[in-house]
Order: C-alpha cells, then sequence, then structure tokens
C-alpha cells in the first residue's frame, strides 16, 4: 500500500461532486432523474464571450501569459471591483486564476500556517474547511441557523477569536443557504475584524444574484483598515455561466498576491490563455445577459420556495442570493443522507445532503435547472415526503 501525505489524508472528497457525478451516471442509464445537485448555471456562456475566446484561438493566442494574468484582463477586473464594488484596487492588486476555488485556494495557501484557526461561518459551501485542513490549519465553525438568516453575528465572531485566528471567511450571497448580509451586518463583521486584525477572505462569487430588495456589499469597500485586511476572490463561473472556462481571481493587499502569484508560478503557471480573452471580453461588454439570468434565476426560486413551503413536514427560508434552496427536513425525523439516499432511490430526485455543509437537518436544492424540472422535482418531493410521514414510526 502507498502511503498518502498525512496532509491529504485529513481531506475528504466533494460530497456535492459525488451526488452529481451519481446522478449523471443514472441518467446515462436512461433514468428520468429531476437533478438539484448541480452547482452551474444551466445556460451556456453568452455568445460574445464565446466569439471572443474563439477569436483569440484562431489569433494564435495559444502560449503562455504572465503568470498573473493578462495585464488588459488584470486591468478590467480591477476597473469592475472599482466601479462596481467600490474596491480601490489597481491591476497589480489582481491575480487571475483557474477558478474561484484556486483563488481561495492560492490565498488560504500563503495565509495559513500549521495550527492557525480559520473561522467559518456553518452552513458552508463544502470546500473551506477541506483547502483549510490541506494547508495545515484548523477551520473552527461559527454554527448559524434560520434564527438569524443562517448568518454569523459580530458578537459570535468576536467570542470565537483567539490568539491563533488567522481569517473570517465570508461568503456572501452564501452557497449553501443562499443568505445576504446587510450593509450594517458587514460593517459589525468589520469592527470585529479590525479590531483583532484577522483577514476576511470574501468570496463574492454569487455577488450579481441576489434577489428583491438587498444589496451586495462588499466587505473591503467599508474603509480603507477593513480594505487593508480582505481578500476578495471571484470568477467568471456563476455570473457568465462559465463554470467549464475555469476562469477567478483573487484581489488584496501587494504581499498576498504578490506571494498567491509565486505559488501559481509553481502550480498551474496561470489561467488559460484563450479563456482570458473570453473574461476581457465579459468584462467589457454590457451586462444585460447577466443581468438576464439574474431574473431568470429569481422567477425559478420564487417557484422553488413557494412549493417547498407548500410541502407538510418541510419548512423553507426565502435565499435572497445565489442559486439554491436550503429547506429543513427537521420534521421528517431523518439524517440528510438517509434523506437523500432514498429521495434519489425512491423519487429520481438529486438533491445534496445538509451535512455535507455542516447542517445535518437540512437539504440543499440548486434551482439552476429548467422550470420543467422544478416543477416534477416538487411532485415526486412532495410523494415522497407524504410517503415518509406515512411510514410506521411516524405521526
Ligand atoms: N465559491 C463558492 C461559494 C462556490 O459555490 C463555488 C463553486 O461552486 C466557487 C467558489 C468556485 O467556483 P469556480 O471554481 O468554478 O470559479
Amino acid at each position: 500500500m502507498i502511503k498518502l501525505a498525512d496532509r491529504v489524508n485529513r481531506i475528504s472528497p466533494s460530497m456535492t461532486f459525488a451526488i452529481s457525478s451519481k446522478a449523471k451516471a443514472l441518467k446515462a442509464q436512461g433514468i428520468d432523474i429531476c437533478d438539484f445537485s448541480v452547482g452551474e448555471p444551466d445556460f451556456i456562456t453568452p455568445k460574445h464571450i464565446r466569439e471572443a475566446a474563439k477569436a483569440a484561438l484562431d489569433a494564435g493566442k495559444t502560449k503562455y501569459t504572465p503568470t498573473a494574468g493578462l495585464p488588459e484582463l488584470r486591468e478590467g477586473i480591477a476597473d469592475k471591483l472599482r466601479t462596481q464594488n467600490a474596491l480601490p484596487y489597481t491591476a497589480d492588486q489582481v491575480l487571475v486564476t483557474a477558478g474561484g476555488k484556486q483563488a481561495l485556494y492560492n490565498t488560504l495557501s500563503v495565509l495559513l500556517d500549521p495550527g492557525d484557526e480559520v473561522l467559518i461561518p456553518i452552513p458552508a459551501w463544502v470546500t473551506y474547511p477541506e483547502i483549510v485542513k490541506v494547508n495545515g490549519a484548523e477551520p473552527i465553525p461559527l454554527q448559524t441557523d434560520e434564527g438569524t438568516g443562517f448568518k454569523v453575528t459580530a458578537a459570535q465572531l468576536e467570542a470565537a477569536i483567539t490568539p491563533r485566528t488567522r481569517v473570517l471567511m465570508l461568503n456572501s450571497p452564501s452557497n449553501p443557504t443562499g443568505a445576504v448580509y446587510t450593509r450594517e451586518e458587514i460593517r459589525d463583521l468589520a469592527e470585529v475584524v479590525v479590531a483583532h486584525g484577522i483577514v476576511v477572505v470574501a468570496d463574492e462569487i454569487y455577488e450579481n444574484l441576489i434577489y428583491g430588495d438587498v444589496e451586495h456589499v462588499s466587505i473591503g469597500s467599508l474603509g480603507e483598515e477593513i480594505f487593508n485586511l480582505t481578500v476578495t476572490c471571484n470568477g467568471f463561473s456563476k455570473a457568465y455561466a462559465a463554470t467549464g472556462w475555469r476562469l477567478g481571481y483573487a484581489a488584496g493587499p501587494l504581499s498576498v498576491i504578490k506571494a498567491a502569484t509565486s505559488l501559481q508560478s509553481h502550480t498551474t503557471s496561470g489561467a488559460n490563455t484563450f479563456a482570458q480573452y473570453g473574461a476581457i471580453a465579459a468584462l467589457a461588454a454590457s451586462q444585460e445577459t447577466v443581468e438576464a439570468m439574474r431574473r431568470t434565476f429569481m422567477a425559478r426560486r420564487d417557484l422553488i420556495v413557494t412549493g417547498l413551503q407548500a410541502i407538510p413536514n418541510l419548512t423553507c427560508t426565502v435565499p435572497q442570493g445565489a442559486f439554491y434552496a436550503f429547506p429543513s427536513i427537521a420534521r421528517t425525523g431523518l439524517d440528510s443522507m438517509t434523506f437523500c439516499r432514498r429521495l434519489l432511490e425512491e423519487e429520481a430526485v438529486a438533491a445534496v445532503p445538509g451535512i455535507a455543509f455542516g447542517a445535518d437537518t437540512h437539504i440543499r436544492i440548486s434551482y439552476a435547472t429548467d422550470t420543467e424540472t422544478l416543477r416534477e422535482g416538487l411532485r415526486r418531493l412532495e410523494r415522497f415526503v407524504r410517503a415518509l410521514s406515512e411510514e410506521p414510526g411516524q405521526e
């Protein structure tokens, strides 16, 4: 048996990828699956972005770019962050990466030493604790629930900080809960961060997907002190329906970005060249396609949440962002793994068990799928939950 590194033995495979692979395999066998497990838009990347990448290929843009990304793209990203997010970054404070995930990975790798603590509001995206662990640091959960809209409070943050705390992960809008922090809530958190001199890694990948009367606030925009303690991570996957392009970025203090660039120079060497040309076009053009997708997601959110709320024994708060609903299954009496396994086997509906995100009383339903699938999935889910309540031992 070949011995693997201890560091790697500490990480668990992505449960979200595991469920969606199982759903895909069942689909390939001809089974009619309602797949609510995927974390990617069902649209394809808008045409002008695809055209720009094609033109780059045809023009022979097939060589390496500088490790930190094409200068024009770094400029475009800095400009977007300045104008849309009130984050005064310059282009040299931007690192282009192979996806938002790599932006987070590079950032945390250059910040963390073994034994450092990273505060993670839970429920959280599955990857955060794993990146922390593979870098030898400790993920420290900050438990949240419906009571605070799945948001961590400043008092909770303050109470969790120890001399070993290095980083707070902040994900607004949140995967999996769809929670969006208000300006006041972010300001309160920023005060605690500044008082203790820890770093915030702000994952803003769902910033464009917010619904109704809410705004997206970048924590780094709230003053010079918090700006200097923030690394803002983002990417093209969600806003531009470009998950397969593998393009993201980190923006932050020069020392962090330089170190992360060095690390990248020895790992991927940089992001894909012709994809970066597509990204330049994505930022430079009108954002109307992003807005059109946002409106579609909002209509789907309303459909799925209303449907979930009508199912006896499920409860569901209204998510304000991203493309996930996060209903509670607590009243069914099943743990989330059993619920999702049986839902897939008995009704061919794929959803992700909340345990993957640190909430065993919930499941995650991605509504990044067409209306007909949403409607059919709701019908099956309702039948499943009703049948459960008729099983012996259930009230
Ligand atoms: N951050 C969050 C919260 C996500 O849900 C995802 C993808 O699911 C990412 C970051 C990374 O996306 P990508 O690596 O495709 O840019």
